[in-house]
């Protein structure tokens, strides 16, 4: 009997690790493939700016002698369509660098950090961004610069979409803190609302075009909140406005 209950502890535990395994190859499946998915969004996204910039060389090299006003639509575009890579090249880097590793982690003020940020994004557009908070300091333990940066995207974004005032209210929980931004804009339909935080994801494509967006902010905000052990959560209604909700663990 001891040998039974033996090999069927064996077999059991051989089973487990069968489970164990599948459900391995499984996850680095799903990954190679969000990898592919990433390589081939990239490639499109950048492919746009760069035939712009291919054409209007084409036919500023062709025509810029007998039509020279072509010369300063040309170059404006040429810049534009530059700067727009620079961009996506930035942001897809910052997304690769986004990991645990890279953390520089500090202990300091979260209403410090967001306060910098308010005040870096006011010298951009002339909008009221109201902060809340009932006490102070509200210390984290987390990398500064790269929560400033999760915050930019979420004021910039509440800036760009919206023309009426910003609120933002930091507050501490038992073991965590919150962050909260707010906008009266134009809101997110909820088909859309499923997507936002996925790469190039756009609701307006040519709008956000435009506006030099790129569908990546989200994704950046998304994976420098969860690096940090937090989550990021978001309701919004059509035309009544957006909440973001960043939760940290506390210090
Ligand atoms: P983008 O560079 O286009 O702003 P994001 O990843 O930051 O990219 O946002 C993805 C999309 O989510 C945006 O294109 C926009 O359509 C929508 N969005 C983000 N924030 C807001 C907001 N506060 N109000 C309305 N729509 C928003």
């Amino acid at each position: 009997w001891e040998r039974i209950d033996i090999q069927r502890k064996n077999k059991d535990e051989l089973n487990d690790l069968q489970d164990e395994y599948n459900k391995m190859i499984d996850r680095i499946e799903e990954n190679i493939g969000k990898q592919q998915q990433f390589v081939s969004d990239a490639s499109h996204e950048l492919r746009t700016p760069l035939s712009v910039i291919k054409s209007y060389a084409e036919l500023l090299k062709r025509r810029v002698e007998k039509k020279p006003e072509l010369l300063h639509e040309g170059t404006d575009t040429i810049l534009r369509e530059t700067d727009r890579m620079k961009t996506l090249i930035e942001q897809m880097l910052s997304l690769a660098k986004n990991e645990h590793e890279n953390l520089n982690l500090t202990s300091f003020d979260a209403v410090g950090a967001l306060q910098s940020v308010i005040q870096s994004i006011t010298a951009v557009y002339s909008r009221e961004i109201q902060l809340h908070v009932k006490e102070r300091p509200i210390m984290v333990f987390a990398d500064n610069e790269k929560l400033q940066q999760a915050l930019y995207i979420l004021i910039d974004n509440a800036c760009k979409y919206s023309d009426r005032e910003v609120v933002t209210t930091i507050t501490k929980g038992k073991n965590t803190i919150l962050i909260s931004v707010k906008d009266f804009g134009e809101g997110i339909d909820s088909e859309d609302l499923a997507h936002i935080f996925d790469r190039f994801y756009r609701v307006d494509k040519a709008r956000s075009r435009k506006t030099g967006g790129t569908g990546l902010g989200l994704s950046i905000c998304k994976q420098i909140v969860e690096v940090h052990g937090g989550t990021i959560t978001v309701e919004s209604k059509k035309n009544e406005g957006t909440e973001f909700v960043i939760t940290l663990p506390n210090e």
